[in-house]
């Protein structure tokens, strides 16, 4: 016999309600995106002391002064890249890993960077544990993307920089969106589409990231 669903996935409705109250209500519309948001075990990606917090909606503490995202905003980022299920995507800023694991739902590959190795170790962990076998977790500085897994259909930054990295605009394949946050305390999100000539860039949201550092700084 099964086990009744709330054995197996105690946070069930509560996902379910917050994708209906923080991320439907506020015009997020990708049937794909919201099922994926619904089925992501957020809980697991949250440190065990915040679980009950898991569904708030704000940001939570990951460790080492880092934070996993407001649900709200890693579902508006997973819409804005307008993810299709085929396409290769870089993401920057592994994190808890819980954004990447959205994103392997969504598109056919996930490669992830992270500078901090502690945090790559438990991400690529959980990842694991959950079945996401379309993710490759790294450890380095995003800065200089992936060359060698380039041209990316979607490349998605999770912290900020002040100016676009140009290896990332470099390793965007014709057609394809990277979305980032910019700035210091008053940040905006940016949409940038490669065409055949030139570039599309759009200012989407204003939002609070922590910074996009250099390896050589890194405080370890
Ligand atoms: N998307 C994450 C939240 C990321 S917080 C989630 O869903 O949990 C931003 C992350 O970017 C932090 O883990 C930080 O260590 C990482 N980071 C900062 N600078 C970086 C760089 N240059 N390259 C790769 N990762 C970086």
């Amino acid at each position: 016999m099964e086990n009744p669903p709330e054995q197996d996935d105690p946070y069930g409705g509560e996902r379910v309600r917050m994708v209906r109250e923080q991320i439907e209500r506020r015009g997020i519309s990708d049937p794909r995106v919201l099922r994926a948001m619904e089925s992501v075990p957020r809980h697991l990606f949250v440190p065990e002391p915040f679980r009950a917090s898991a569904h708030d909606d704000g940001p939570l503490p990951l460790g080492e002064g880092q934070t996993i995202s407001q649900p709200y905003i890693v579902a508006f980022m997973s819409e804005a890249i307008r993810p299709r299920p085929t396409d290769p995507v870089l993401e920057v800023g592994t994190g808890s890993g819980y954004q990447t694991a959205v994103l392997s739902r969504l598109v056919g590959q996930v490669d992830t960077i992270e500078v901090r190795r502690t945090l790559a170790d438990l991400a690529r962990e959980r990842l694991r544990k959950i079945g996401c076998a379309n993710v490759t977790v790294r450890v380095g500085d995003g800065h200089g993307g992936l060359p060698g897994e380039a041209p990316f259909d979607a490349i998605i930054v999770t912290a900020a920089p002040q100016e676009i990295p140009p290896a990332l605009l470099e390793q965007l394949a014709v057609g394809g969106r990277l979305v980032i946050p910019l700035g210091t305390l008053d940040q905006e999100l940016v949409r940038v589409t490669r065409r055949e000539s030139g570039i599309d860039r759009e200012v989407l949201l204003p939002v609070r990231f922590v910074p996009l550092i250099r390896e050589a700084l890194r405080p370890d």
